[in-house]
């Protein structure tokens, strides 16, 4: 299949770049826990003449004028992210997940506020409070963690800290935690102190629509989320929430705006200008998608693809943090291993295997080594790959344990193994 025929003739080094990046995530595994492949209806919708489009406000109530047909778009994608989340209100124009969290912390908190989040050490996203990240320089990180010994966040531990904070809005939301997240006993939690309840789906929506992962829809006040990860969609994000404010009399007694609409008006106009219209006409198209029979059996299948490999590699003697997992990734735990998490994710990166090195819990490695290797089923699910395949991946895993001193030898038999793998394997927007 030729890709970017006009690309190709009329801007030859870009395309011949982009080329590259994609036969180079074809013939390697893609194991990046936040990355899977995004379908080829997906990416046309992306690369459409939408973009030329400006519709700054909400569908019938917009800036500028010719947003009749926009609004419609805008109104689908809006109608089914309700459909497949079953919530109340939809906000389909933030840019990515990060701009999607900024404007949750402007609709509900003031500068200086306390914010309980996991810090990015232990787990947690950029945005939930981490002191590099606007959400840790204007607003107060409350932190929690995964316990050292387990790696599981016990949540008798989060009441506690919760009950001596008492922040205003607790994220209950992961980059690199293998096991499902309470929320009900978040909800408890929040209430208990009259704190905002927000779960990041960021990495895990489509195992909540595949039905493996519990739903923090009925349990919190907003719901936040990226669609480029599990979702396939292009790279953006969205807020779900309640259109009502638990907290109204008691926060904003003041105010004539509802959550929705405090919501609505952090995005635009206080966050962001014009929409981005043609991603959200890919999300629309990700969100018909993942209203199928076929992406529930890729969400039940990512999950059954981490459980059985997390298996094979404590068969071979890998350490998983947590002792595995329930969700689309896992932890390798090296911390009795001479080598880092860095060494590792390096020697994997050379052999074919592509993924992160990442802080595990009770690491005492310095967080630009780490102890710990962090691995994503979703990508590989997505190219049909099952149990077998993640047979050959624990595998090859173990074998670069074992030649961890001489990779640069090992490393090129096992990349050749893997390029021919993935040669036999469909890539959706890519090799159908
Ligand atoms: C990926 C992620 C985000 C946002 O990511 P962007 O890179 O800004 O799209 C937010 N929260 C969590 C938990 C994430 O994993």
């Amino acid at each position: 299949m030729e890709r970017y025929p006009t690309l190709k003739t009329q801007d030859p080094e870009i395309y011949s770049l982009i080329n590259r990046q994609t036969e180079f995530e074809s013939s390697t595994l893609k194991m990046i826990a936040s990355e899977s492949f995004a379908s080829l209806a997906v990416l046309e919708a992306c690369g459409s003449t939408l973009t030329n489009k400006y519709a700054e406000g909400y569908a019938g109530a917009r800036y500028y004028e010719g947003n009749d047909i926009v609004d419609e778009i805008e109104l689908l994608a809006i109608g089914r992210a309700k459909k497949i989340f079953g919530c109340e209100h939809v906000n389909v124009q933030p840019c990515s997940g990060s701009p999607a969290n900024q404007a949750v912390y402007r609709a509900i908190l003031k500068p200086g506020d306390k914010v309980m989040g996991l810090p990015v050490p232990e787990g947690g996203h950029l945005t939930h409070g981490w002191k590099v990240n606007f959400s840790g320089k204007d607003y107060v990180q409350v932190p929690y963690a995964p316990e050292p010994t387990t790696g599981l966040i016990d949540m008798n531990h989060v009441r506690e800290i919760a009950l001596r904070e008492r922040p205003k809005m607790i994220w209950a939301g992961t980059t690199a935690y293998p096991r499902q997240l309470d929320y009900a006993a978040f909800a408890e939690i929040a209430r208990e102190i009259d704190a905002y309840l927000v779960a990041d789906i960021a990495h895990i929506n489509g195992l909540i629509i595949a039905g493996v992962h519990p739903d923090p829809v009925p349990f919190c006040d907003v719901v936040s989320s990226t669609s480029h990860k599990m979702l396939r969609g292009p790279r953006s994000g969205f807020i779900l929430s309640k259109i009502g404010d638990r907290y109204q009399s008691r926060y904003f007694p003041e105010s004539k705006l509802n959550l929705a609409q405090r919501i609505d008006r952090a995005v635009f106009p206080g966050l962001q200008g014009g929409p981005h219209l043609h991603i959200i006409a890919a999300m629309a198209v990700a969100f018909k998608e993942a209203d199928s029979d076929a992406f529930r059996s890729y969400g039940r299948q990512i999950v059954a693809n981490a459980k059985h490999l997390a298996k094979s590699l404590q068969e071979k003697g890998i350490a998983i943090a947590s002792g595995g997992t329930d969700t689309h990734l896992l932890l390798l735990d090296f911390r009795k291993e001479e080598f880092t998490g860095k060494d590792f994710s390096n020697a994997m990166a050379k052999s074919g295997i592509i993924a992160n090195f990442n802080m595990v819990p009770g690491d005492q490695r310095s967080p630009f080594v780490t102890s710990g290797v962090r691995l994503g089923t979703p990508a590989l699910t997505s190219m049909g790959m099952k149990e077998p395949e993640m047979e050959l991946v624990a595998n090859w895993i173990s074998r670069i344990r074992q030649n961890i001193n001489n990779i640069d030898s090992e490393a090129p038999k096992i990349r050749a193994e893997i390029a021919e793998l993935c040669g036999k394997h469909k890539i959706p927007g890519i090799r159908p």
